[in-house]
């Protein structure tokens, strides 16, 4: 059944309009003047960029690519966060590590990585998708603005001299190279492989 609002009962002053749109200028001009000459502000937004408001914990910010205990990426260039993507903003280039290297055969590397950060809509799903932990947005950056489209692609290095917010390049999770005993993938040397 529909509820029935009654009318308001309006004064004379309240019918008028008039009185009431004064008061509500008298408001505007109270708030303006108190908010640009005094110390005692009422406004709530901040001077970006001389002040800027800290980002929560979980802000998805400028990517970056996690670093093996030896410097290398953690990135094995398994295409999984490109494919992924909606706005197919990562570009990778995978490549085989040397034949003397242990992860030969075993993982690939990204020669190119790139990611467009202009056309990135910031979803996560890249980091939700990656297997190793090589791609995080836990920079607790976000990209400084620009008039050159060059500037918002990130190549393999420069995502990779971004730390996380805690200033490491690693992560805390645990990664098992190939030839370690602890490490989950099959063992090419084992008979039978
Ligand atoms: S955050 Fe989303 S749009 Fe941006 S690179 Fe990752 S998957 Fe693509
Ligand atoms: S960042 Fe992760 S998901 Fe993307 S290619 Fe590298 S290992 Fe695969």
């Amino acid at each position: 059944m529909a509820k029935v609002i009654p009318r308001p009962d309006l004064s004379l002053a309240e019918a008028a309009y008039v009185p009431e749109v004064v008061k509500g200028l008298g408001v505007t001009a109270r708030k303006f003047f108190k908010n640009v000459f005094s110390s005692e502000k009422d406004i709530v937004t901040v001077d970006y960029p001389d002040e800027q408001r800290e980002y929560p914990e979980r802000f998805r910010g400028v990517h970056r690519l996690t670093h093996r205990a030896d410097g290398s990426p953690r990135c094995v260039a398994c295409l999984c966060c490109s494919t992924a993507c909606p706005a197919q903003c990562i570009h990778i280039e995978a490549a085989e590590y040397d034949e003397n290297d242990p992860r030969h055969g075993y993982e690939r590397y990204p020669k190119v990585f790139v990611i467009d950060e202009l056309r990135c809509i910031f979803c996560g799903y890249c980091v939700e998708a990656c297997p190793c932990d090589a791609i995080r947005m836990d920079t607790g950056l976000h990209m400084p603005p620009s008039t050159h489209r060059d500037h918002f692609l990130l190549d393999r290095d420069t995502l990779m001299a971004l730390p996380g917010r805690d200033g490491t390049f690693q992560t805390a999770n645990p990664r098992h190279e190939p030839g370690d005993p602890t490490h989950p993938g099959i063992d090419r040397e084992r008979e039978g492989h």
